[in-house]
């Protein structure tokens, strides 16, 4: 393991894997500065860090702080390579890692990694339940990194005989250098970030090094139903097990054509036995099983799982009934893929709320979808005009409004009963909220509220 001793090391932006990245490295010894945007004022982490002891740099990205022959740079995965400070330290050749990276370097236990444009949380949570959920295996299963818990929290408290499940973005992997997944998971590639990331290219090569640690004793779980991944597979070392939804030849972990989740040529149960709708969560499913059976989990706790799970929040998670119509929030689905995979999860009508953050992206993928499965549009945000053009061209009516909570009153009219009513914004929530969760939310509390005006 490196030796952080006396090693001057920048972090470079707080939240809470810097702030946790930040106390981990003062903690073996090394030098720490860290160099947060916010002001001091209002700066919680950066008053409780230098409490501690750490010297805290607050209010601006100063790039002539680099001139203070830093070793290492630990960068919040939020700030682009494009930023001065961060431009500056590659040019002064000084390796810049991510959290999780710095977390891998502390831990001892056996890391599971999942990656992709979606999917990810749901596959992670899957698998990390699957893994506990067997009562034969040893240790325990920790989910950790983009879900929302601290990689480096983790890797301090899992011990040899622990797993850890790590959720990571394309962000987070741009700053890997030693981490070497036992297991990784490439859930699907769609054009997600590319405004982050520039091209495709760039994209996909940041999901890749997910596996570039890899060897043959290593597996790497893909998504066959993508003819890219096929091409991609031929990047890895590790041995490829793949899933498929759609009867992809080759594939190990599939869906048969009479509706069982199976793995290997054995049906372990049917998929309409699951909670969790849509095709997507089949192949969450699949990618989940087939990490859990290389991980030897016994069917039956792979099956008590599936059967149980109700769905992650704000993924399509089910909110409430009101008159006959059940309210579902997928706050998450902050892009057009997202949104279509939840508009095609239902077979009855879906009253659809939908806007946000206007990244300047086409939405007329949407435009046949909402044609086929949705009765009424109710748009909010700042891509409020955008979508009401997709609800004229799908030829479906459209009521536009200043804000979330107006919207789903406003929803509710639109609906009859039997119908779905459900958030999936199709755009980032940051036109008018910190985060998606705080939108999911605004809604749930929104609907609370409707229920009660209409009992
Ligand atoms: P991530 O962590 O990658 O953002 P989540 O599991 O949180 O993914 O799911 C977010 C949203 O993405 C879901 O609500 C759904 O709309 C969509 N989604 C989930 N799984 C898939 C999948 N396998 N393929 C396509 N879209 C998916």
């Amino acid at each position: 393991i490196t030796s952080y001793q006396n090693k001057k090391v920048l972090v470079l932006g707080l939240a809470k894997s810097g702030v946790n990245a930040a106390r981990l490295l003062y903690k073996l010894g090394a030098l720490v500065t860290v160099n947060d945007k916010k002001a001091f004022d209002d700066n919680k982490d950066a008053q409780e860090l230098l409490a501690d002891g750490i010297k805290v740099i607050t209010g601006s990205h100063p790039v002539a702080l680099l001139d203070e022959n830093f070793e290492l740079m630990v960068k919040n995965p939020g700030i682009p390579y494009s930023n001065p400070m961060v431009k500056r330290a590659q040019e002064l050749n000084i390796p810049i890692i991510t959290e999780p990276e710095l977390a891998y370097q502390v831990s001892n236990s056996e890391w599971i990694g999942i990656t992709g444009s979606n999917g990810k949380t749901t596959t992670t949570t899957l698998i990390g339940l699957m893994l506990n959920e067997d009562k034969n295996r040893r240790g325990t299963a920790y989910d950790a990194g983009n879900i929302g818990i601290p990689a480096t929290a983790v890797a301090q408290k899992a011990g040899a005989d622990d797993t850890i499940v790590a959720e990571l973005s394309s962000f987070q992997l741009c700053g890997i250098q030693t981490l070497h997944p036992h297991i990784a998971v490439l859930t699907n590639i769609y054009e997600a970030h590319l405004d982050w990331h520039g091209n495709r290219e760039n994209y996909v090569n940041a999901k890749m090094r997910l596996t570039m640690n890899q060897t043959a004793d290593d597996y790497f779980v893909m998504n066959w139903d993508l003819p890219e991944m096929h091409e991609l597979a031929k990047r890895s070392k590790a041995t490829i097990v793949p899933f498929s939804r759609q009867g992809a030849a080759g594939a190990q972990a599939v869906l048969t054509e009479d509706g069982y989740l199976s793995y290997a040529g054995d049906k372990i149960m049917k998929a309409d036995a699951m909670q969790i709708p849509g095709v997507h969560n089949i192949e969450n499913a699949l990618a989940a099983i087939a990490v859990a059976k290389l991980e030897g989990v016994s069917d039956e706790a792979i099956v008590a799982v599936l059967q149980r799970f109700t769905g992650v929040k704000h993924r399509i998670q089910y909110v409430q009934t009101v008159n006959g119509r059940k309210f579902y929030n997928d706050s998450k689905a902050t892009n057009v893929e997202a949104a279509s995979v939840a508009i095609q999860a239902f077979h009855d009508p879906i009253v659809l709320l939908c806007g946000g953050l206007d990244r300047h992206l086409p939405m007329t993928d949407l435009v046949p979808l909402v044609k086929k499965h949705v009765r009424a549009l109710v748009t909010f945000g700042e891509t409020a005009a955008q979508m009401n053009e997709v609800a004229k061209e799908a030829g479906v009516p459209f009521t536009q409004t200043t804000d979330l909570k107006t919207a789903v009153p406003l929803a509710y009219q639109a609906s009859q009963p039997g119908d779905i009513v459900l958030l999936s914004p199709a755009n980032a929530s940051w036109d008018q909220f910190p985060t998606f969760e705080v939108r999911g939310d605004v809604f749930i509390d929104a609907v609370q509220q409707l229920a009660e005006s209409e009992a």
